[in-house]
């Protein structure tokens, strides 16, 4: 009973946070304060009432449009409440209510933004990351008081990770941009993987790197480019035309900080277990 209570009341906690995150995706790339004025009905000017900002459950009331103008709202909004409310209702199921949840929960929610925001704007917000960095290192000096330090790296470990990750992907931008002639990566994913680094320390920092590497060949060649070019080519018919203009993404720097978010989230998780597994078969 008490357990379902503290899950109800994680998974509304989440939601109110998935909420402020939906603030930081809109505002941060515009380089707009998160904190004042209130939110207004981009269209109408129309302000967001208290009982209009109820996550979730207000969209749904609204039916997805400003009381004001009856302009959509979209349906990112309660999307992204509901994943950082599932987010953090996961990290309470895996580990209780402790703080190592919350640090988790926490980080998840900062790398689920930077992931969107990449994904959408191809630009990784200080906000983010800067919020990263001290929540991260700040909270391993509480943790270690706490003795609750795993799954998270140590503070001086942290101190280090955060070196050799912003270090490491420095170096693979460097030589991306020497093989393609042009810019590969962008300053965000450095700023990014320090985060990820001060979080999980520099050996599964260099494994984050390594998994996104793997994830984003086979998300992009799989799911996205496909899609993309069904999308164009249902329209005009042609393969080649749509094939050609399916990269929004392919002319771009690549979004590498997409694929590195989740990857840093399964090498903080499952990075120990990987890397003793791949020792063991490797014979290393
Ligand atoms: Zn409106």
């Amino acid at each position: 009973m008490i357990e379902t209570l503290a899950a109800i009341y994680v998974f509304i906690v989440g939601l109110c946070v998935g909420s402020f995150l939906n603030v930081c995706i809109g505002r941060w790339p515009e380089g707009l304060s998160v904190v004042k004025p209130r939110s207004r009905c981009p269209k109408c000017g129309h302000k967001i009432k208290a009982s209009e900002n109820i996550p979730i459950v207000s969209w749904l009331m609204l039916r997805g449009r400003c009381s004001g103008c009856g302009d959509r709202i979209s349906i990112q909004y309660p999307i992204v409440e509901l994943l950082v409310g599932l987010l953090w209702l996961a990290a309470f199921f895996q580990f209780g209510l402790t703080f190592t949840a919350f640090r988790v929960a926490v980080l998840a929610t900062v790398l689920l933004g930077i992931s969107l925001t990449d994904a959408k704007y191809f630009l990784i917000p200080d906000g983010f990351t800067v919020f990263g960095v001290l929540f991260v290192i700040l909270t391993s000096l509480i943790a270690l008081f706490l003795g609750e330090a795993e799954p998270f790296a140590r503070p001086w470990d942290a101190m280090i990770g955060m070196c050799v990750g912003a270090g490491a992907i420095a170096i693979v931008g460097w030589l991306g941009e020497v093989w393609l002639k042009r810019p590969a990566m962008g300053f965000g994913d450095v700023t990014l993987m320090a985060v990820v680094g001060a979080a999980v320390g520099p050996t599964r920092a260099l494994l984050t790197i390594f998994i996104g590497a793997v994830l984003a060949p086979v998300v992009l060649l799989g799911v996205v480019y496909p899609l993309s070019a069904r999308g164009l080519a249902d329209d005009k018919g042609q393969t080649e035309l749509a094939l050609e203009a399916s990269g929004g993404w392919k002319k771009r720097e690549l979004p590498f900080g997409v694929f590195l978010a989740p990857a840093a989230v399964i090498a903080l998780l499952f990075g120990d277990a990987i890397i003793a597994w791949y020792l063991r078969i490797s014979g290393l």
